[in-house]
């Protein structure tokens, strides 16, 4: 039986975005990995990154990479949050590399490969401004890099790696960028060999490989957005994105009431399910729809589009979304199914929420 609330993931337009953007990094000599955490790791969706050219799968979750393995993804997978102590041996047994900016970690790290009869790769992150993970002192993650490469033996140094724009809202700009070659090349300095990974942000160093001015020397970006939405490129920063799938994902939910009401409530406002006091206005009485999915499903209801002409989002509460289909040409009856488009943030939530069915379009 059909459930609703659903997702539904197109892999075949998934797979197209991973293509695309895996060749605008080859043209740069910039391998792409691709990063499953938006989605849930959906095992399906994430098998298409292996297929689309990627060279590595990344998460910053173990029980996704887990499922990624399962599926059949064979390429190398990657921690890319920094591995908790608590979460050392899953680690060191599901993924093959992770980044990593503290030494009690590499220690631990290390030690745990060694039970395991391992070697597992490292990546050192700089913080280059955008104040999330990372090295601030340059010359703590040169010494550190020494480190691993002379004194942990079941660790391999891979390279070094930047994030920006999470936190800070810090642009991956080519002068930016080029912070973390001169960072490579003193790192090469001191250990005497070329490092083979040098991961330079992730969809917002997508620009770079558009505008042909990746600083030489960064081989790898980490992409999540950029292949599973590729919006914020578009919306945020005025690119032209219409080589990209911007549908992948459809979030479905059914409607389970129209009636015809007042725009404005009645009675002494107080407060809503969330405890605001939300601005209501008069626009007189209106057509409205009910549908059965809301806030827990979805997050915020900013972030989420319908796709049929002249419905307008006016409001939610855990588990009914209020809908406004005066301006409705077509004819909207109980039961039908209304599709939406998604943001970053909505997908993350909807494949998260137990409530609403996956579903995988072949
Ligand atoms: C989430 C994440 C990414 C991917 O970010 P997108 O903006 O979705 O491409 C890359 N690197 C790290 C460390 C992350 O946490």
């Amino acid at each position: 039986m059909n459930r609703y609330p659903q997702v539904t993931v197109d892999l075949k337009k998934l797979l197209h975005n991973v293509k695309e953007v895996v060749a605008l990094g080859k043209a740069s000599q910039v391998e792409i990995t691709g990063i499953i955490k938006g989605f849930t790791g959906i095992p399906e969706a994430s098998l298409m990154f292996q297929k689309g050219g990627c060279t590595m799968v990344g998460s910053s979750r173990l029980e996704q990479l887990e499922r990624a393995k399962e599926i059949g993804v064979t390429i190398p997978l990657m921690l890319i949050r920094i591995p908790m102590l608590s979460e050392i041996e899953e680690a060191v047994k599901v993924a093959d590399s992770s980044l990593n900016s503290e030494r009690e970690v590499l220690e631990a790290l290390n030690k745990e490969a060694g039970k395991q009869g391992k070697n597992h790769g490292v990546i050192l992150m700089a913080d280059l401004g955008d104040l999330r993970e990372g090295f601030w002192d340059k010359e703590e993650l040169i010494n550190t890099a020494s480190y691993v490469e002379n004194n942990l033996k079941n660790l391999t140094l891979l390279g070094i790696g930047t994030n920006v724009g999470c936190y800070g809202s810090v642009a991956a700009t080519p002068s930016k960028l080029q912070e973390l070659v001169d960072l490579k090349d003193d790192v090469e300095k001191e250990i005497g060999r070329p490092l083979k990974i040098v991961s330079g942000g992730a969809t917002s160093s997508i620009p770079r490989l558009m505008e042909n001015n990746m600083p030489e020397g960064i081989n790898n970006i980490r992409v999540g957005e950029g292949i599973i939405l590729a919006k914020d490129l578009r919306d945020l920063y005025g690119y032209d994105m219409s080589f990209m799938y911007q549908d992948v994902f459809t979030l479905k939910a059914e409607v389970i009431e129209i009636k015809t009401k007042p725009s404005y409530p009645q009675g002494e406002i107080m407060f809503d399910a969330f405890g605001n006091k939300p601005e209501y206005v008069d626009i007189g009485v209106r057509k409205r729809g009910l549908l059965a999915m809301g806030k827990v499903d979805y997050g915020y209801l900013e972030n989420i589009y319908p796709r049929m002409k002249g419905v307008k989002v006016l409001g939610a509460s855990s588990d009914h979304t209020i809908i406004d289909i005066e301006d409705v040409e077509e004819d909207i009856k109980i039961g039908d199914i209304l599709e939406f488009d998604l943001s970053y943030a909505s997908i993350v939530f909807v494949t998260n929420c137990e409530n609403v069915r996956i579903v995988i379009k072949e």
